[in-house]
């Protein structure tokens, strides 16, 4: 379990909050207190985001439903949490609201694990989604993840320190190349 000792940060905070009941509140708060995780991801971690880009690359939805579950169990075992399953799908849904990345299925009862679906190719052309584009995708799921299994959150919001930490663990597994 994680540490939920952030400071309250001082932002403007959306409209939907306050119509949320006090202990919605309370947990997105915490959540928008925490910036970054405090623990790294492995250098095994690394390497196989780099077989996963490698994995996209190939372009085999058997290849990268491996890769993609390789990655997160490391991820998992790394930041001490249990795993959770995840399914790649071929192209994404859509509908005229644009297409659907990811989703992750919240956990239904507390204890119980929550599950991640991915879609690999965009809905109409059926591109191969750009590596760095699948696992930010891949990541923003596994945030969600950790807000109930890290740091014991009974909901998981959508807050700028949600962001941060997602984009804090992109960096750190894929780092920007150099120009
Ligand atoms: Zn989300």
């Amino acid at each position: 379990m994680g540490t939920l000792a952030g400071r309250p940060v001082r932002r403007e905070l959306p409209q939907y909050f306050y119509r949320l009941p006090a202990h919605s509140q309370r947990t997105y708060l915490a959540s928008d207190a925490i910036e970054r995780y405090s623990l790294a991801p492995s250098a095994a971690a690394r390497a196989l985001a780099a077989s996963l880009e490698h994995a996209l690359e190939a372009a085999s939805l058997a290849q990268v439903g491996d890769a993609t579950r390789a990655l997160a169990h490391e991820l998992c075992r790394s930041f001490g949490v249990a795993a959770v399953p995840i399914e790649v799908r071929g192209a994404r849904p859509h509908n005229v609201r644009g297409e659907l990345h990811g989703v992750y299925y919240e956990p239904e009862r507390r204890g119980a694990p929550g599950r991640i679906v991915l879609w690999m190719k965009t809905a109409k052309r059926h591109d191969v989604v750009k590596p760095r584009t699948f696992l930010r995708t891949l990541l923003h799921e596994f945030c969600h993840h950790l807000d109930y299994e890290h740091y014991g959150l009974p909901d998981s919001f959508h807050t700028v320190g949600f962001y941060k930490r997602e984009s804090g663990l992109m960096q750190q597994l894929l780092p920007v190349p150099e120009a």
